[in-house]
Formats: structure tokens, sequence, C-alpha cells
């Protein structure tokens, strides 16, 4: 039987799940990224003080997907961990999603569940069919609630008002009347217990995958000739910018080691809508459960240049993203996906899932039939 030799472009979780995947059913891989590094922006490492920090910002793996949990899970053991967000708001720290507890404490009543569902009921704006993120906010939470913890955070992470952004991206967030303060709800929360990067020096680990790191797929010239390229970088870049350049924004990233500081804050991660130049700040020690003497934090500083670190989802940009997207249809001898790729606000378990679809559908496609040999 023919080895199909496939070159996966970044070695995060679309490169490197769809790698292994690929590996698993007798296929030749050679992954490259331009970093250092394997992992991608979930790249996790030991900081000067030997304290595992995330370099890329906070990543809290959560999903209700059965089949990403028990596919990384190949990878890594882990530790159970529920994330908790308190946003300084009004001089007090507040849970965030907004729940009771929020309620209360910002407005000084003691409301019970349905208290609480009678007062949002009695300030939200009803909207039947919210298009924007402003439209979500508003006909959950009405325009106090809106100002204080949405439109500032927003307009700071996107440079952007709420009203110019996809409901989507203001989705993500719920609204409680109960005193659940966890930020998601998800079936399966959990940190990978030795690290995000180790997970990956596993999936990686295979002897039909080779990592080459520090080699730009643009400038790369000796990388030989394959089958078949799975490309997971920005789209755009791919096709040389030729529709002109896709909108990502970015993040410059602050990491502070903390000597002689035990708990810098009382949750993993604390957000300012309203003050400061930073979003949040995230202390390590939460997220992964290590001790230590000190304490590392990381604040998240937003920017329009940089690394593009998210797609920013608005009518415009998807319409823009659709004329690659049919650039890329054009191209059967490519792969496009991932966050950058597909230009979609994957988490981390829709990118797991996306990269396993495409590889599955590539091994079909390159040797039909093959998909139990693994
Ligand atoms: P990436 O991780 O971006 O990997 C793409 C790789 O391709 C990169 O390593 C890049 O160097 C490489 N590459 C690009 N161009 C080239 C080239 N020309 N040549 C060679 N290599 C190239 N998700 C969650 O589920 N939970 C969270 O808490 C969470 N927090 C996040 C916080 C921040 C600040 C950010 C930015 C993202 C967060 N995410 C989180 C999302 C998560 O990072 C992504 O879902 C995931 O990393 C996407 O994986 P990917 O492989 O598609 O992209
Ligand atoms: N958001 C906000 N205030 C908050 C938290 C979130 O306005 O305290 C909005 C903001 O627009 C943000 C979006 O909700 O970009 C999604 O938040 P999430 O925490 O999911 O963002 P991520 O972790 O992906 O940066």
């Amino acid at each position: 039987m023919q080895t199909h030799r496939i070159l996966i472009v970044g070695a995060g979780y679309s490169g490197a799940v769809a790698a292994r995947e690929l590996a698993d059913h007798g296929f030749q891989v050679l992954v490259i990224d331009r970093r250092e590094h394997i992992a991608g922006n979930a790249y996790d490492e030991g900081d000067a003080a030997g304290i595992l920090v995330h370099r890329y910002g906070p990543h809290i793996f959560h999903t209700n997907s059965e089949r990403v949990f028990r596919y990384l899970s190949r990878f890594t053991a882990w530790r159970a961990y529920e994330h908790r967000v308190l946003a300084h708001v009004a001089g007090k720290l507040l849970p965030i999603p907004i729940n009771r507890t929020t309620i209360n404490e910002l407005y000084g009543l003691n409301l019970d569940e349905a208290g609480v569902a009678a007062y949002l009921e009695s300030v939200r704006v009803p909207c039947e069919h919210p298009q924007t993120s402003e439209d979500v906010v508003l006909n959950s939470v009405g325009h106090d609630l809106c100002e204080k913890f949405f439109r500032g955070y927003t307009r700071k992470q996107w440079g952007l008002d709420l009203s110019e952004l996809a409901a989507g991206v203001a989705a993500r967030i719920p609204t409680r009347c109960n005193d659940d303060d966890r930020y998601f709800t998800d079936v399966y929360q959990a940190m990978p217990l030795e690290g995000y990067t180790q997970m990956f020096e596993r999936m990686l680990d295979h002897p039909s995958i080779e990592t080459r790191l520090g080699v730009d797929y643009f400038n790369a010239t000796d990388l030989g000739d394959f089958d078949h390229t799975i490309f997971t970088g920005p789209i755009d870049a791919f096709f040389g910018y030729c529709l002109g350049r896709l909108p990502y924004r970015s993040l410059r990233f602050e990491h502070e080691h903390l000597a002689g500081v035990e708990r810098y804050q009382p949750t993993g991660t604390i957000n300012y809508p309203n003050d400061h130049a930073y979003t949040r700040i995230t202390e390590f020690r939460h997220l992964t459960g290590q001790t230590h003497t000190g304490t590392s934090i990381v604040r998240e500083f937003p920017q329009a240049d940089g690394e593009p670190y998210y797609p920013i989802p608005r009518p415009q940009n998807q319409a823009h993203y659709k004329r690659y997207e049919t650039l890329a249809a054009e191209r059967p001898d490519v792969t496009f996906v991932g966050r950058l790729a597909e230009y979609r606000y994957y988490n981390m378990d829709q990118a797991v899932a996306a990269a396993l679809t495409a590889a599955r559908r590539l091994i079909e496609r390159l040797r039909p039939g093959s998909q139990g040999e693994a």
C-alpha cells in the first residue's frame, strides 16, 4: 500500500490532532511550526520562578463532548478544575456570569431566585431575534448591567462597540438567577495534570510524525514533496492577502512573578471591565493547583497589531472570510482547519473536534475504507 506523505502547518490543537489521527492511520506526517515550541496558543512552560504558566493567556479546558474528552484523555491525565471569575465593578468584586449574588451585592438587595428573575424581567430590553452582542446583553440584563459589565470590557477587548459585534460573542456569557458562580457549566471541566505542552508532546510522539520547529511555511524551501497539506495558520496569509487582510485581534501578555505573595486574588481570573488598559488578570496557581512559594499572574492587554489571536466575529468580516473560503475550495490539495484557517472563534474542544473531522475526511478521501484500521 502506498504511504501518503502529509505536511501539516501548525503544531497547535488543529495541527497536532490531525497529525496524530493521520499517523494512527498509517500516514507519514511532517508537522512544522514557525514558533520554537509545540501546542500553539495553549503552550505552557515553567517561568523563571519554576511555576507553570500559560504563555499566551489563561487556557481552561471545558467541553460537553465525550468524544473530544476521551480523545485527549489518551494523552493526559486530568486535574478537576472549575473556573470562577469575578468582575471589578463599582468598587466591588462581583461574580461574572451575572448571578443572584451579583445582583444582590451590586444593588444592595436580598432577592431569591424568583426575585432575581423578576428583576431581570423588569430591566431587560426584549429583542426577539438578537443580531448583535448589544442585542444579546440588553435582552438578558438591560442597560445598567450592560454598561457596568459588558460595554467597557468589549470596547477594550475588541476595539469595537457591542453593537458592532456578532451576537455569538456576548452569547458566550450566560445570565443566571441562581448562585452558580462557575464560568463554565460543561460536563467535562479539567486541566491536563502535567500541563498542555506535555499533552501535546505525547500526542506528537509517534514514529510516523516528525516535528520541525522554527520553520515558517512561507520561507521553507527544503520540506520535500507531499500528497496533501493541512494548513492551520491564517487563511489570508496563505493566499498572500490577495483579497486584503482579514481583521484579527491581538493581545500583549504581561507576565509577573510576585515573590513572597501566596495568593494574589480570590479566584483564577478577575475581569476589569471599566478600569485599566488590561481586560483581566489571571493567577495560575488556581488553575493548575500548583503548590509553591510566591505566585505568578498574567495581565492581558488587547491591541490591534501583533500575533493574530482572535478572529473578529462580525458580518462584514465573515463575508470577507467567505471570499477566501471560495479560493480555498479551489485547492483540493490543501485542507484548511483551525481558529485562524477557518476564521472561527473556536474554543480548544471545538478545535479538536474540527481537526478530528477534517483528518477523518481526508483519510477517507486518500484511502477509502481505511477508517477502521487504527
Ligand atoms: P493555534 O493554537 O493558533 O495554532 C496555530 C499554529 O500555527 C501556531 O502555533 C502558529 O505558530 C502556527 N503557524 C501559523 N502560521 C504559520 C506558518 N506560516 N508557518 C508555520 N506555522 C504557522 N480555548 C478554550 O477552550 N479555553 C480557554 O480558556 C481559552 N483561552 C484562550 C485565551 C486566549 C488569550 C486565546 C488567544 C485563546 C484561548 N482559547 C481558549 C482558544 C484556544 O487557544 C484555541 O481554540 C486553540 O489554540 C486553537 O488551536 P489552533 O491549532 O486552531 O490554533
Ligand atoms: N465579556 C464582557 N465582560 C466580561 C466577560 C466577557 O463584556 O466580564 C464579553 C466580551 O465581549 C468578551 C466576550 O464576552 O470578549 C467573551 O468572553 P470570554 O471570557 O468567553 O472571552 P475569551 O476567554 O475568549 O477571551
